[in-house]
């Protein structure tokens, strides 16, 4: 029996790798979802901050990216795992298409990220319908033809359905209509680099167009654009920045369980034993547990950035011996080794890396069923990282 936190997730990922090259690991590899709560959730006017979700509406933000997992048997047990049967009631496997005109809800649900919902559409000069010195556009059809939609700065969300969504506005077919997965060319009229994406919160694979830029979107973002950037962000992969050597890799995403028990309230990562961990975001360590290896003994590394309101955990590490709570440590600062404390087989060691809002100590319990962290992935990209 081969060890692994998240057993699906390598099939998968190698199953989409297969297919594209430059899709994030994260795009794999996610369960099924409740199929009412997305549908409730899709019907979430993304823009109206005040909405509360739908009860279950969080389930929806795993649909970003997700693609079917093929089937594989349940790893074996470690801290994650318990008692109950992996198979998770009423969710089915949805595929991609429906998952990205889903995810305006789902981005909507991802409460306690960062940038995450959709932002209100600039004023109506901004939005005019016409193609300006300044903007980026898009249209609807190839070639520059068919309505065009005007922006001016980057945009996470383009929203769903009307009302509400940021639409095609200038003259000629496809006027109304919602940008989202509906642009065909684009002219980047800004005075920096634009890049479009396949996913939502500048996610997913992408085009870049250059200043004064004009064309059509490549077959795999033609009719499936669903943000944009300008000056995009060189990122680098957290499976890299964790342990700043090549070699690491993402063993399983967030609430990425396939056949075990629970939710997963974090990211795995997973390089060799005794490697360096280093912190991906600076703050103040807010508690330290030593832990044992072995399932037993779980480790925990707390850090809460004061400024973002976010706590960074880390779980099954050996923690650098000087670590005390009450310390504040840099981004890139040597915290740990991987280690398997709180991990059943020392085959399995890996690094679990989770992201909670507010001031917190403890990791979320991933052997329930209850998801209490929000997904973090809008967060990890924010601070400069794709999750993979
Ligand atoms: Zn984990």
């Amino acid at each position: 029996m081969k060890p692994s936190a998240c057993a699906a997730t390598l099939a998968a990922a190698a199953l989409l790798t297969s297919l594209t090259t430059t899709t994030p690991a994260q795009a794999a590899s996610l369960p099924g979802v409740d199929m009412e709560a997305l549908v409730k959730a899709a019907q979430i006017d993304p823009r109206r901050a005040s909405e509360k979700p739908t009860p279950g509406a969080k389930a929806s933000v795993l649909l970003v990216e997700r693609v079917p997992a093929p089937l594989t048997p349940p790893g074996p047990r470690n801290k994650h795992a318990g008692t109950i049967p992996a198979k998770r009631k009423g969710r089915n496997t949805m595929g991609t298409t429906l998952n990205k005109v889903l995810s305006v809800a789902a981005a909507a649900a991802a409460i306690g990220g960062t940038a995450v919902a959709a932002a209100p559409p600039a004023s109506a000069a901004d939005r005019d319908g016409k193609c300006d010195s300044g903007e980026f556009c898009y249209y609807f059809n190839s070639g520059n033809k068919g309505s065009v939609s005007d922006f001016r700065g980057s945009v996470a969300d383009y929203g769903a359905k009307q009302p509400g969504c940021y639409e095609f506005k200038g003259q000629g077919s496809g006027k109304g209509k919602c940008v989202k997965n509906a642009a065909a060319s684009v002219w980047n009229r800004t005075g920096q680099t634009v890049r479009v994406y396949y996913n939502s919160d500048h996610g997913g694979i992408y085009q870049d167009f250059k200043k004064g830029e004009k064309g059509d979107l490549n077959p795999r973002l033609k009719n499936q654009n669903a943000s944009h950037e300008l000056s995009p962000r060189n990122r680098v992969n957290m499976s890299f920045a964790l342990y700043q050597a090549r070699g690491g890799r993402l063993t399983c995403p967030f609430d990425g369980y396939q056949h075990r028990s629970g939710r997963h309230e974090g990211i795995d990562f997973a390089r060799s034993r005794g490697s360096n961990v280093y912190a991906l975001v600076s703050g103040k360590v807010t508690r330290v547990v030593e832990g044992r290896d072995g399932g037993a003994g779980l480790s925990t590394i707390a850090v809460y950035n004061a400024s973002l309101r976010r706590t960074v955990i880390y779980l099954h590490t050996d923690p650098r011996n000087s670590l005390r709570a009450g310390q504040s440590i840099r981004k890139g600062q040597v915290i740990a080794n991987e280690a398997w404390r709180g991990v059943s087989s020392s085959s399995s060691a890996h690094t679990h890396v989770e992201m909670r809002p507010g001031r917190q100590t403890h990791a979320s319990p991933s052997g329930d069923e209850h998801l209490a962290n929000p997904n973090p992935n809008s967060f990890w990209r924010s601070q400069g990282y794709n999750v993979r």
